[in-house]
């Protein structure tokens, strides 16, 4: 491989990167390279860019990581569902000429009602191997890691077996699903470690900054568990409209504080754990990330006016 691979890095020193998203609206897509800029300047190892499922966003996919290629080293991530042999091939093809050699290889989320991939490739163990086989070591393949177990799997074993197997068919290293109990996450990971899982593994962290954000991320397709201090957090702002309906002023600022802080004590509780990496949920807003980073004592950035 003639590029510098991130798992290479992880195993040094603990990494640091950002994940955004390809803008629905225009407007959003126009305002995306100033964020991007100002989320470099933080310095970040990499930045991921998501891919919508069934590749509807795929050509905005494309133009942000462009984006992210003036800041820093692009990983895009690419889903199975309703993908052809072709197309995969294709796509990969494409990102090579345009300089994005690392990818995260999913199954993605399936769409409501559906019940598998309608496409060539069922798991991402497929899209695994299929890079591989097709492209040699012109890719580093990330893999997503679930520390509470993938809703879809019987038990966290199975999950872990099939871990052990994209590492097997040539993944680099394990990007983890958000996972806000400490104890869940260590258990995982010294139960992954047994079972002969050896590559780095990049922890994603998702800023606790609003209420809906956090329910829809844990209960939407990940039954991802709410520890005592982080319901507290929710507990503590969960009233935000009068009976009227009408927003009450001040809640949604005081949760993002608080949601900020409860974040800190995440942060330094991963870091401690010793994982390779960190991976923020930076969902394009540069403020949070930076007030983070600030905060934890990660980065020296002056604090927000
Ligand atoms: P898989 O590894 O295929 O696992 C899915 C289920 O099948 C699990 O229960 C697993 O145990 C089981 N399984 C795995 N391999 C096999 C096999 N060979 N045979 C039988 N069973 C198997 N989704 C998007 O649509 N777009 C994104 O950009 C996106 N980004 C993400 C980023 C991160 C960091 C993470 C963690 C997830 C992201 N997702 C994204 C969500 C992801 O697509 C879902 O979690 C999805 O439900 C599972 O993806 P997977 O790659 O883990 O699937």
């Amino acid at each position: 491989m003639s590029f510098f691979k991130f798992s290479d890095v992880m195993r040094k020193r603990q990494t640091l990167s950002f994940e955004v998203y390809p803008p629905k609206t225009d407007r959003g897509m126009e305002k995306l390279p100033g964020t991007l800029e100002k989320i470099g300047k933080l310095n970040p190892d990499y930045i991921s860019c998501t891919y919508g499922a069934g590749g509807s966003n795929v050509g905005k996919n494309r133009e942000v990581l462009q984006m992210v290629r003036k800041i820093t080293t692009p990983l895009t991530h690419l889903t199975c569902i309703g993908q052809t042999r072709d197309s995969v091939y294709q796509q990969l093809g494409q990102y090579l000429d345009e300089g994005v050699s690392n990818v995260l290889a999913l199954r993605g989320d399936l769409p409501f009602g559906w019940t598998g991939t309608r496409g060539d490739f069922d798991h991402a163990t497929d899209l695994v191997a299929f890079i591989r086989h097709e492209f040699g070591d012109k890719f580093e393949i990330a893999v997503a890691g679930t520390p509470g177990g993938h809703v879809e799997c019987r038990s966290l074993e199975e999950d872990i077996a099939h871990l052990k197997q994209k590492q097997d068919l040539g993944a680099d290293f394990i990007l983890t699903q958000l996972c806000f109990d400490l104890d869940q996450f260590r258990t995982w990971l010294s139960r992954i470690r047994k079972a002969g899982v050896r590559i780095p593994v990049d922890a994603g962290i998702m800023p606790v900054v609003s209420k809906n954000a956090v329910l829809t991320q844990c209960l939407s397709h990940n039954a991802c568990a709410i520890p005592r201090d982080l319901a507290l957090v929710l507990t503590h702002h969960w009233f935000d409209t009068d009976p009227e309906g009408n927003e009450i002023p001040g809640v949604k600022e005081a949760f993002r504080e608080e949601g900020l802080d409860y974040t800190v004590r995440l942060l330094h509780a991963y870091i401690a754990e010793g994982v390779d990496g960190i991976h923020l949920y930076a969902m394009n807003q540069y403020s949070n990330v930076a007030e983070l980073l600030r905060r934890s004592g990660l980065r020296n950035i002056p604090a927000e006016p």
